[in-house]
């Protein structure tokens, strides 16, 4: 395999059969460091030409795969994860100057859970199993759970080290060959993840990771007749392009998309563990997260007590360069986002909201940058756009409550249905808001847990389908039923 790094140590090309290429028609997308806004590497940029490479090759490359020995793939992911793991500063560095992820993130959370990731799956490689269904006498039938052939990712800025873990994993352990593409914002750790499954052990052919325009290359992956599958992580606009565009040959599709999630605090929350998990539900990772804790819903009787003390906390986390091991919030992943995400304010404070906290970009040194300060709005009523939308930032949006019933209808009241949390001692209302809330995920006194083994996806706008846990697993194969004559007498077809 050829050197896929540049001599700034970024990798700048297409993965396509096993081997780093230029685009066919020489295209390059310089991806930027959002500290600073400057070029960090020019990145080939591929079209419909090299997506068809890459399926040709995945096609070639999928009758060795899915017939190579469940356990056999599973090693091979083990050794993935080792390498990850052996490559953690470097991943770490590179995950954090192309997205602004603070270095403390990627080396404490990003990093080690792909690894963790790419370890649980190597697990599930020979799990993966059919059953035997009792049926007519005289007949053995069982099922087959069979890989799809080539899949499709699509994969976003957010995360997207963790996501190719998330995405890439589990469809190698079952069997699949895989034509991902990452954000056109993020691509490198993608790259660097292609470079280290090679040396892992997976064949040419099996992974290809294609950076690219999402309307040209993710476009062309979502349309193409020898995909069968697309698994997509963005926003709920594009996920309905892609249900459009993978029509023609009938795509099954795994959608995971936007959130607004409700965190609600109760009366009798633990006011300080419930102040430090919606800090973290709100603006980890700069708050770019679709699980977001992005409204918060108060109990009357606290919100004053509550306030106080989260604006303080919001006011303490430390901006600054995403290289420098003290800082706990880097910029936003590109300048275009930083400007939707203050015209937020602009959109709030015009429909009566009331800024607490933020809702500017920092003077001085980061003001070249992509950042902005948390952010904390009051909103007039739940039903507001600041209540509604996803705004994919350090925004957090402030609701009161007078009652369980009122928590519950400010809380299902969106669009979306991805994650949601509650804050409460009260373990029948923990289960009763568990059951009653419209989301794929609940957390109850914490936020934002994830793990590989446990499914993670949502209702509604939100998407559908599953990614992690054995739920990833069914999407990612699909059933044969087998029927076998062991001793019937077959009756003649028509009666004589
Ligand atoms: P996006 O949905 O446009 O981009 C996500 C991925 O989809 C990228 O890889 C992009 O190249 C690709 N893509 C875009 N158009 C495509 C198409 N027609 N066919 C196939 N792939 C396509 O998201 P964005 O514009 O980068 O961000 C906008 C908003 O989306 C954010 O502000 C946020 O609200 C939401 N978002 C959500 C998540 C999430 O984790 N659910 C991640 C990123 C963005």
């Amino acid at each position: 395999m050829s050197n896929p790094r540049t001599s700034s140590g970024l990798p700048n090309q297409l993965f396509i059969d096993g081997r780093f290429v230029d685009a066919a028609d020489g295209d390059t997308l310089a991806s930027i460091n959002p500290h600073d806004n400057s070029v960090l590497v020019d990145v080939a940029m591929a079209g419909a030409v090299d997506v068809d490479r890459a399926v040709a090759a995945a096609h070639r490359a999928f009758p060795a795969w899915r017939n190579l020995p469940a356990a056999e793939r599973g090693r091979i992911l083990l050794k993935a994860a080792d390498l990850i793991e052996s490559q953690a500063e470097e991943l770490a560095r590179v995950e954090s100057l192309d997205t602004g992820h603070p270095i403390r993130d990627s080396r404490l959370i990003d990093v080690p859970r792909t690894a963790m990731t790419f370890r649980y799956f190597a697990g599930m490689a020979d799990k993966v199993q059919g059953d035997q269904i009792p049926v007519d006498a005289g007949f053995l039938n069982y099922t087959l759970r069979e890989p799809l052939g080539v899949v499709g990712q699509v994969v976003p800025w957010n995360f997207p080290l963790m996501f190719t873990g998330w995405k890439l994993a589990p469809a190698l352990a079952a069997g699949n060959c895989v034509v991902m593409k990452p954000a056109e914002l993020t691509p490198l750790s993608s790259l660097l993840i292609a470079a280290l499954l090679a040396e892992a052990g997976i064949p040419a052919g099996v992974v290809n990771v294609l950076p690219g325009l999402g309307t040209v290359a993710g476009q062309a992956i979502a349309e193409h007749p020898g995909i069968a599958k697309i698994s997509f992580t963005g926003s709920t606009a594009t996920g309905r392009r892609i249900v459009q565009a993978s029509a023609g040959n009938l795509k099954k599709v795994q959608l995971e998309l936007g959130g607004k999630g409700a965190n609600i605090v109760f009366e009798d929350a633990d006011l300080t563990a419930a102040v430090n998990g919606a800090a973290f539900a709100s603006f980890h990772n700069q708050g770019q997260a679709c699980i977001a804790g992005s409204r918060l819903v108060l109990h009357e009787s606290i919100a004053d007590a509550f306030l106080e003390k989260f604006i303080a906390l919001a006011r303490s986390i430390r901006l600054g360069n995403p290289l420098d091991p003290d800082t706990e919030m880097g910029p936003l992943t590109s300048a275009l986002h930083r400007d939707r995400v203050l015209g937020y304010v602009e959109i709030a404070l015009s429909q009566g909201g009331e800024l607490l906290s933020g809702g500017r970009s920092p003077r001085g040194e980061l003001a070249a940058g992509c950042y902005v300060e948390p952010t904390v709005v009051r909103a007039a009523s739940w039903r507001d756009r600041i209540a509604q939308e996803e705004v994919f930032g350090p925004f957090v949006t402030v609701l009161t409550f007078r009652n369980d019933e009122e928590a519950l209808e400010i809380a299902n009241g969106t669009e979306y249905g991805l994650g949601g949390g509650l804050w409460t001692r009260d373990l029948q209302r923990a289960h009763r808001f568990a059951r009653e809330l419209h989301s794929g995920m609940v957390w109850v006194n914490c936020y934002k847990r994830v793990n590989p083994a446990s499914p993670f996806g949502g209702n509604g706008m939100s998407g559908y389908g599953r990614e992690m846990g054995f739920e990833v697993m069914r999407e990612y194969t699909q059933v044969k039923s087998v029927w076998i004559n062991v001793d019937a007498k077959i009756p003649p077809h028509y009666p004589r």
